[in-house]
């Protein structure tokens, strides 16, 4: 048997509105029902106006996956009813979504794998149920400040053959979504939600399996690789004692460690699909895409190759710092003011990768001073010093406190604020053992 896994994801902008009015999209941790307009709770009437910069970030993030993007586009009402959609539908986009058939390359033990993407909608999110007691009774509350958050989809082609294959992709399109800076993707807050859809069939063969389950959004990484071995354990089971499992969408039980059963899946036709009436089609032209790439940042795969060329580090080191844009960012600033101490690229790599510095709290200028002053050493009266030292941790409790509970990189602060104080270059190693003496 071999799996067949295909994912969805959910992806939330960080946009200032939302997708069709202009309430505030910053929803997160708000009094519930504070975010709404008519639009967004669908009174009967209300017109929606759709937000162009959702639409340029949700065409960013297809070019970004390498997407064709067609110059006509249209978006569609998918209807269901369920509480928290107060319209009875959903603006999403059926056959003609912004960005279509794409590729995303990612290394599986050191070889290159292609992942297909089907395609790349612009959508609504819904509302919120909260399940509470008021006055004793059960109840079921509606939290509409979501409702309407530009939302976009990304779907896979089914290319995926285990859980680490699809780890690997989520961590790549995290990765890429957050360079564009369109949305947080921090999925505990729900930014990004995973619905991966698996199957089995017989190892070698071509044609897809007569049937799919999809697991509904999943919010961790690890949960999304615990649902797809589950399921295909218990697939497995099923077929191997002759039967077809169900088409059926199931929910994952993360204190059980299992998915349950919930409905069986839904077709397009009971969407009932049909045209937006009250947004005409979006049509582009190409000057319009070419400037939306032109205005895009760098990204990753990029941004790697240039560290290695440009400042002669090696792949390991270019792929680190490469990882979050912050770091990468820190990096180039550092680099810049290394410059006129003769620091070189290569120094100031190494010293932010094995010594783990904490970029938050250390700037990047206090960074360079700590190395300038490693490669010089200057005597200084050892009473004198211990003075400074008392005195700087007596200003930094937090910084202290920091180190005590097991965060090396709190010396690094101190230390960078110590030899501030000093004015003069001085070992860091030597200040370093006076600081952890001082604070036991
Ligand atoms: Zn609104």
């Amino acid at each position: 048997m071999e799996p067949v896994i295909g994912l969805e994801i959910h992806v939330e902008l960080k946009t200032k509105s939302k997708m069709f009015c202009s309430c505030s999209a910053d929803y997160f941790g708000h009094e519930p029902n504070t975010h709404c307009c008519p639009v967004c709770i669908g009174l009967p009437g209300a017109l929606p106006v759709p937000n162009k910069t959702a639409i340029d970030w949700c065409i960013m993030i297809g070019l970004a996956l390498n997407c064709k993007i067609p110059l006509f586009s249209k978006f569609d009402r998918k209807n269901y009813f369920y509480p928290d959609l107060p319209k009875g539908y959903q603006i999403s986009q059926y056959d003609q979504p912004f960005c279509i058939k794409g590729d995303v390359e990612i290394k599986i033990d050191d070889k290159d794998k292609s992942i297909g993407i089907t395609r790349v909608h612009m959508e609504e999110d819904t509302g919120k149920l909260i399940h509470s007691t008021v006055n004793g009774k059960e109840v079921s509350l509606v939290d509409f400040n979501r409702s309407g958050v530009p939302l976009v989809e990304i779907v896979t082609d089914p290319d995926f053959k285990n859980a680490k294959e699809v780890k690997v992709f989520l961590q790549r399109l995290q990765q890429i979504v957050r360079y564009l800076g369109v949305s947080n993707a921090d999925m505990e807050k729900g930014d990004m939600r995973l619905e991966p859809n698996i199957s089995l069939r017989i190892k070698g063969e071509k044609s897809l399996p007569k049937y799919k389950v999809e697991v509904k959004n999943i919010n961790s990484f690890k949960f999304v690789e615990k649902a797809i071995n589950y399921e295909i354990e218990r697939q497995k089971e099923i077929l191997e004692s002759g039967q077809t499992p169900e088409q059926e969408t199931r929910g994952f039980n993360e204190q059980k460690g299992k998915t349950v059963s919930q409905r069986s899946k839904e077709e397009a036709h009971d969407y009932r699909y049909f045209p937006e009436p009250d947004i005409p089609p979006i049509k582009l032209t190409d000057l319009e895409i070419d400037a939306l790439k032109d205005n895009m940042p760098e990204l990753p795969d990029a941004k790697l190759e240039r560290f290695k060329k440009e400042y002669l580090l090696s792949a390991y080191d270019s792929e680190i710092l490469t990882r979050e844009k912050s770091t990468a960012d820190y990096f180039e600033e550092a680099v810049k003011i290394g410059k006129d101490h003769n620091i070189s690229p290569k120094q100031i790599a190494n010293t932010i990768i094995n010594k783990k510095v904490d970029i938050v709290n250390v700037l990047p200028a206090e960074l360079v001073k700590t190395i300038v002053a490693g490669t010089q050493t200057t005597q200084i009266d050892k009473k004198e010093l211990e003075e400074i030292i008392k005195k700087v941790l007596a200003e930094n409790p937090k910084a202290v406190e920091d180190y005590k509970n097991g965060k090396e990189n709190a010396i690094m602060f101190l230390i960078g604020n110590i030899i501030r104080r000093i004015g003069k270059r001085i070992n860091p190693n030597q200040l370093k053992e006076i600081i952890i003496r001082l604070i036991k």
